[in-house]
């Protein structure tokens, strides 16, 4: 009895271990993790750049890569991320960015993972309908979208893969429209341009996420003066 308690023991951890890797070893968007899995899993892999995988070329192709998209797929990349939401659990994230942004991106996302930034969601605007009104709505952090600047005909930094927007539901886009009247994107954020409102998604100046895309060259929408985009960042 004695030995076969011994053996349990010394058999736990290991098979602990052995599950928790298993978990990471099949990356699965939105999951979380325990802090052990990511131990043993190596928290640098955790964060990787990789040419777009054919099952994620797929599931973008007619969504946020549409048909009339100029955008050469050669320039992008996948991001394989960990994030932490507002309870402290740890999630599986992803994003599709520029190359150029890439290194920038998981350095970021990196150091905001450490200090326990939190951030809700994090998966492709692919498996939100590639609707960006519903990816906000979701307060889902996302970056690459093949689409038009809002109420206009202009390329947005996210048809480039140079742009994203961070918990977009508490820190929506505020603007002014032709007929004066004030529009806030998405509309299930409107109470939250109130910046008064605190949440903990709430992105302020000079919080952890607005110096680090700030010291890696990033504007944010939110220091515009002809509207308010809380959310956003982008590479000029
Ligand atoms: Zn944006």
């Amino acid at each position: 009895m004695v030995r076969f308690l011994f053996l349990l023991v010394m058999l736990l951890p290991a098979y602990a271990r052995a599950s928790d890797s298993e978990v990471l070893r099949h990356w699965r968007v939105g999951q979380t993790v325990s802090e052990a899995a990511v131990t043993a899993y190596g928290e640098e892999r955790c964060f990787a750049v990789v040419e777009i995988p054919d099952s994620i070329l797929r599931l973008m192709q007619g969504r946020s890569l549409p048909k009339e998209c100029r955008t050469d797929v050669a320039t992008l990349r996948y991001l394989r991320l960990l994030h932490r939401d507002a309870h402290g659990h740890i999630r599986l994230g992803e994003m599709v960015c520029h190359r150029d942004v890439a290194r920038s991106l998981v350095s970021i996302f990196r150091s905001l993972y450490q200090q326990a930034y939190p951030i809700e969601r994090m998966l492709l605007i692919d498996r939100l309908g590639a609707d960006d009104e519903q990816s906000m709505a979701a307060n889902n952090t996302s970056c690459f979208n093949f689409r038009r600047v809002a109420g206009s005909s202009r390329l947005s930094k996210h048809a480039l893969g140079k742009a994203v927007d961070v918990n977009p539901l508490y820190n929506p886009c505020v603007r002014r429209g032709a007929d004066g009247k004030i529009r806030v994107s998405p509309a299930a954020g409107k109470a939250y341009a109130d910046r008064s409102l605190p949440t903990p998604y709430r992105l302020l100046r000079d919080d952890a996420a607005h110096r680090l895309f700030r010291s890696h060259g990033f504007q944010w929408g939110g220091a515009w003066r002809s509207l308010k985009d809380y959310q956003h960042f982008e590479m000029p």
